[in-house]
């Protein structure tokens, strides 16, 4: 069978190689993947080199499909020679081949593997007792390093190789900075383009006030829908935004999409309140008062019907020019909280000098209350602080209606949770109003 022919069996093939008698490209993923799950349960090294036949092209054209069929079963051999009996070896493609060593004591060992195939692979002794010489590159990726699948790792491994090949050396370590730069680019570029396509929509999550069982606002939440890779939540695409120099023009488009479907949201609730997120860069940026204080009057909106959410943690990255932040935009009338509350690390001294209204206690203490006593108590500390600080206080991450009332009873003053409601789209979100037990004024509170 000529390496071409090997090729077309390649792709397909969940099982041996025809040509060579190891792994397809099938089987080696399957074995691979399924002992990549033993390794995750053992906590144990698993490494993949990734092998390729320089210039295998004109080996081909030169030497003829027969010889190069030769080339390819000895490499196989040389890799089944170094192999242990419980690695796996495979031929992954038409000149590459793959072999991940299992169990490894070491990440280290797995470069002297990869050393001592490719000096086993200097030459070649053809059928007809001609030697050829042939030249590999080899690119190593560790588990769970550079990767937690099979597919990820030989990717690393690809990029590794790529790289020791424009770099004359016979193998390359795949580098984890390496690796998010180069993942992380093309998600930038998407990101950037998502802002200005209209992939970003906002979701809505009602916030009541649980003492009179009114909706008294929501909390504008980001969703991108990538057409690519699906939905990717906002844990997931802020800190990128952040790092990349987006965050700026993203946080404009929430406030200005938010500001502008709350005007229609009033016509229905006239005293709703709008709620958006702001992340610790933005936060820092002299320009934001400025530049809230434009939406404001873009949207024809008082400043009292916006609430600035902020974290804790992200005021304490930069706190002088975050504080001076937070006082402009208390001067301009905007109402301020602080999300996450419990979860940061600032001290009393800092916040007494945060010029919010607004505690948002942190969902990881009330998801916690009806099963955790001390999560319980923390809960009533932070209300009581909150009181003496003259703040109001509000609960995220109510899932039911005992913590809800549990709340109510403990003298917190708003709510926010899946109890009430998920996040929703802005047609849903209108149509809760219109239905919902927590926007019709009279009727009784629900069983407790
Ligand atoms: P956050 O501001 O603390 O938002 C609350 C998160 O908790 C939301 O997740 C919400 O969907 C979720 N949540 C609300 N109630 C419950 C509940 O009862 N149970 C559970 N399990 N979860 C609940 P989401 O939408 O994924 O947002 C995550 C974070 O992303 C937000 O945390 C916020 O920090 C950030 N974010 C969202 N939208 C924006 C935005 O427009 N700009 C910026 N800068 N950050 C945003
Ligand atoms: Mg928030
Ligand atoms: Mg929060």
């Amino acid at each position: 069978m000529t390496a071409r022919h090997a090729a077309g069996t390649i792709g397909n093939n969940r099982l041996m190689d025809t040509l060579t008698g190891i792994a397809g490209r099938g089987e080696f993923f399957s074995a691979t993947d399924s002992m990549l799950c033993e390794h995750e349960q053992q906590d144990a090294t698993l490494a993949v080199i990734l092998l390729n036949i320089k210039g295998f092209r004109s080996i081909n054209s030169v030497y003829g499909y027969s010889v190069a069929d030769q080339i390819l079963r000895q490499v196989a051999e040389c890799i089944q020679s170094v192999k242990r009996q419980q690695d796996i070896a495979g031929r992954v493609g038409v000149d590459e081949f793959a072999l991940a060593l299992l169990n490894l004591k070491s990440p280290h060992l797995a470069e002297l593997a990869a050393n001592k195939l490719i000096a086993s692979l200097d030459e070649i002794l053809l059928d007809d007792g001609r030697r050829v010489d042939i030249k590999v590159h080899a690119g190593v990726a560790v588990f769970p390093e550079h990767g937690g699948t099979i597919d990820v790792l030989l990717q690393q491994a690809d990029r590794a190789m790529y790289t020791a090949r424009e770099t004359y050396q016979s193998y390359q370590i795949a580098d984890n900075s390496q690796q998010t730069g180069i993942v992380t680019s093309g998600l930038v570029r998407e990101l950037e383009h998502a802002i200005t396509k209209s992939e970003l929509e906002l979701y809505y999550q009602p916030k009541v006030d649980l003492q009179q069982h009114r909706m008294i606002g929501a909390e504008a939440l980001i969703r991108w829908n990538n057409p690519g890779r699906g939905f990717i939540g906002p844990d997931e695409f802020i800190p990128l935004a952040e790092d990349n120099g987006l965050i700026f023009p993203l946080t404009l488009w929430s406030l200005n999409t938010a500001l502008r479907q709350g005007v229609e949201i009033r016509r229905l609730w006239p005293d709703f309140r709008m709620a958006v997120n702001l992340s610790a860069s933005t936060l820092a940026e002299y320009e934001l008062v400025e530049l809230v204080m434009r939406a404001l009057r873009t949207w024809d909106t008082s400043p009292d019907k916006l609430m600035i959410e902020v974290t804790e943690s992200a005021v304490m990255k930069n706190p002088d020019s975050s504080i001076e932040t937070l006082h402009g935009l208390r001067e301009l009338g905007v109402r301020l909280s602080i999300d996450d509350f419990g979860t940061g690390y600032s001290s009393f001294g800092y916040l007494k000098q945060l010029p919010v209204h607004e505690l948002k206690i942190d969902q990881s203490f009330v998801k916690g209350m009806a099963t955790d006593v001390n999560d319980g108590r923390i809960v009533q500390s932070m209300i009581n602080l909150g009181e003496n600080f003259e703040l109001s206080v509000i609960a995220e991450g109510i899932e039911d209606v005992q913590t809800l009332y549990q709340l109510k009873s403990m003298g917190c003053h708003h709510g926010q949770g899946y109890y009430i409601s998920k996040p929703m789209d802005r047609e849903k979100f209108l149509n809760w109003i219109a239905d919902s037990e927590w926007t019709r004024p009279g009727l009784p509170e629900p069983a407790k």
